[in-house]
């Protein structure tokens, strides 16, 4: 599965894959790298967003790590690099029958158009062209349904005959008018295909959707199909239908399979040539077993090969080089059998990992100061393994749209009886957080001095809060002996309160000298931002998020207000937050950070006790009484100061590029770049990766 930014939110706000939970706060800094522990040579002038058009922001992303990689690894990423991007056109393909004739259309346009380009129109249809990039294919990424460009079919007959007729992707002896005819309604009739998938009950799930997993066939025809080919004693089923279209063939229901001499073909070779290459220099026996078993699925096609081969990539763990490369999610199939291509090249994230480790070998000692009841501590206790990476490309379904979370394979028993991966994107929640920029900040904190600390600090301090709240915050505390599992016991607010004491744990020690003393705190600055954010970032920030008039129902979200709300009520006396209103805005300002911290404790200590002992009573009231309800006043104004920011909900990314440095035939060095320009990365892709022919 993936996990990915909430749509409509802007914030960075990441969700830690490792246990499914949203673990970062609202974080919009300009994180200066001033770190102790920031070893590596990110760059601090590095410009993270590009442009914003539609209800997208194109953002930029640095490959921390890159540069300290042997030249044998490099060279290994390399080419997972080019495996990834071979798989490009797949994507499209599979999203929409002719998408890949609208793409060769808007390039051939973009790349030889003669006439004017300082006109709106011409503007307006540039704006389509990264529309369409961005979603690849003429669907919402995320919404599904179909826009179209602001201009009529007049101009885009304009755009066509005045463009370069041997880009075009014309019919074998097709005249341009009559090409013109055939693609006019695909691009500019919002009713040809409108959705590429349809989630309507009323309808035919499959001949509602464009998604070109299908053809000729209706959902109940390929439900019967899957239903009978589906192996119901095995322990180890395969994902039928996952690599595959179907189709009808003189009236009988076939499988088009997506491998070497089906359809993809050609992509997918591309795919197998650099695969082939990686294979050879792989940096473990694991990874170069998992590498030939992926060759060997896109070749045979077999999907017992392919859980071979995801039973290899499980176990293939101490490579610093990773990549995903296939059929993946099925969240674009309406009955959820076939895999959308993705592919991502990524390598360790080095400097996580040691403060990962860091904050990892004193699991005990934290336990052991924890503020919770000594006989709900644990004597022997482990933290818990969490890991990031930094992606150096992302194509298909996980590029330019992407997630911050990943967790595979998806095949349940694979899961169950292999394990399986989960991972963070480290660089990508940077760039998140990064790309929010100063608006938010000026907008919803109180002063400079705290605008300035959290610019300065929280970008860090949220990597910090990330790790305290993995490691050691869901390892943390046991339970009294025969008191149930906490999903039995404290039922449905089972979730939010254990988010709760895993952020109360971060928060508590996140103002403690042992961070300082471990080196992966450098001062208390990054402990007072954290704490800034997490207040003004839960009280305000996140109510953006919600509809006027609704309660706060997602577990992260409640738990956030919860520790907020009662923070602040039982530091009430003391002023320890304070509520200020200025020419009509409301601010939450800290005025003593170690007395909050003592709140943190004290409510880290009654949720252990909860959860402990089991006590639904207590945990109901305390999400209820402070998780759940929104001051209504509050949330208007906040909609209103939030929509004035005019910052667009959904993100996405202009890839790195990697330069091979030959000496004679033989890669000695690979340089990263970082472009600029999304359109041109675009007309780049299409010049090189472009292997699958248009659909006819
Ligand atoms: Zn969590």
């Amino acid at each position: 599965m993936k996990i990915v930014n909430i749509a409509g939110l802007a914030l960075a706000l990441t969700i830690a894959a490792g246990c499914g939970n949203n673990t970062m706060q609202n974080s919009p800094t300009n994180e200066k790298k001033d770190s102790a522990q920031a070893v590596e040579t990110t760059d601090t002038n590095f410009i993270y967003v590009s442009e914003q058009f539609a209800d997208l922001r194109i953002l930029r992303y640095q490959v921390p790590g890159f540069n300290n990689l042997t030249s044998k690894q490099k060279e290994l990423i390399y080419y997972l690099y080019e495996a990834a991007l071979s798989g490009r056109d797949i994507y499209y393909d599979q999203n929409y029958k002719y998408n890949l004739t609208v793409r060769k259309t808007i390039e051939a346009i973009i790349g030889s158009y003669k006439g004017d380009k300082n006109t709106d129109d011409y503007q307006k249809f540039l704006v389509y062209a990264k529309r369409f990039w961005f979603s690849s294919g003429l669907h919402h990424h995320y919404g599904k349904e179909k826009f179209v460009p602001e201009i009529n079919k007049t101009y885009l007959s304009v755009l066509i005959k005045n463009s370069d007729k041997t880009m075009l992707p014309l019919r074998g002896d097709e005249q341009l008018d009559e090409f013109i005819t055939r693609i006019t309604p695909i691009i500019l009739d919002p009713n040809v295909a409108a959705k590429r998938v349809s989630l309507d009950p009323h309808k035919d799930l499959v001949t509602s959707s464009s998604i070109n997993f299908y053809e000729g066939v209706t959902q109940k025809e390929a439900g019967d199909f899957y239903m009978q080919m589906a192996d119901k004693t095995s322990k180890t089923p395969v994902m039928a239908g996952l690599n595959s279209k179907l189709v009808k063939d003189n009236g009988v229901l076939t499988e088009k399979k997506w491998m070497i001499g089906g359809m993809y073909s050609k992509a997918i070779e591309r795919i197998i040539f650099w695969l082939k290459k990686a294979a050879t220099i792989a940096e473990t026996p694991e990874q170069k077993d998992a590498l030939e078993k992926l060759i060997t699925f896109y070749t045979t096609g077999d999907l017992k090969d392919f859980d071979a081969y995801n039973i290899a990539w499980v176990k293939d763990v101490n490579s610093i080089t990773d990549a995903v490369n296939g059929y993946i999610e099925v969240y674009n199939d309406p009955l959820g059998y076939k895999g959308s291509f993705e592919a991502i090249a990524s390598i360790k994230d080095m400097e996580a990992s040691k403060r990962i480790d860091a904050i990892g070998k004193q699991a005990q000692w934290f336990e052991d100061n924890s503020p919770i009841m000594n006989e709900h501590k644990k004597k022997n206790v482990q933290g818990i393994t969490a890991k990031v990476i930094n992606v150096v490309v992302e194509c298909g379904d996980a590029g330019p749209s992407s997630p911050i979370g990943i967790n595979l394979p998806n095949s349940e028993w694979i899961r169950a009886a292999h394990g399986s991966k989960s991972v963070n994107l480290g660089n990508i929640v940077d760039a998140y957080q990064h790309s929010a920029g100063t608006g938010l900040v000026n907008e919803f904190y109180f002063n400079d001095t705290i605008k300035e600390r959290v610019e300065k600090y929280a970008g860090y301090s949220d990597k910090l809060h990330t790790d305290m709240h993995e490691v050691i915050g869901h390892a943390s505390g046991q339970l009294n002996p025969g008191v149930g599992q906490p999903g039995e016991t404290l039922k449905n607010y089972s979730s939010a309160l254990e988010e709760a004491r895993a952020d109360l744990v971060a928060l508590y020690y996140l103002m403690d000298q042992k961070l300082i003393d471990i080196g992966v705190m450098p001062s208390f600055d990054y402990g007072k931002a954290a704490y800034d954010e997490y207040i003004t970032g839960n009280l305000i920030i996140q109510l953006s998020r919600i509809k006027l008039g609704n309660d706060l129902e997602e577990a992260h979200m409640r738990n956030r207000q919860m520790i907020c709300k009662w923070v602040m009520e039982k530091g009430a006396k003391d002023k320890v937050i304070e509520k200020i209103e200025k020419e009509g805005k409301t601010f939450f300002v800290i005025n003593d950070y170690n007395k909050l911290r003592t709140l943190f404790g004290q409510l880290l200590r009654e949720i252990q006790r909860i959860k402990s002992e089991g006590d639904y009573k207590a945990g109901h009231d305390l999400i209820e009484n402070y998780g759940v309800k929104i001051d209504q006043k509050l949330h208007k104004e906040v909609l209103d100061r939030y929509n004035k920011l005019n910052i667009p909900p959904y993100k996405g990314f202009i890839q790195p590029r990697l330069v091979p440095v030959m000496d004679g035939d033989r890669i000695v060095d690979v340089k990263i770049e970082y472009p600029m320009n999304f359109t041109e990365q675009m007309m780049e892709y299409a010049k090189k990766y472009s292997y699958l022919p248009v659909e006819n």
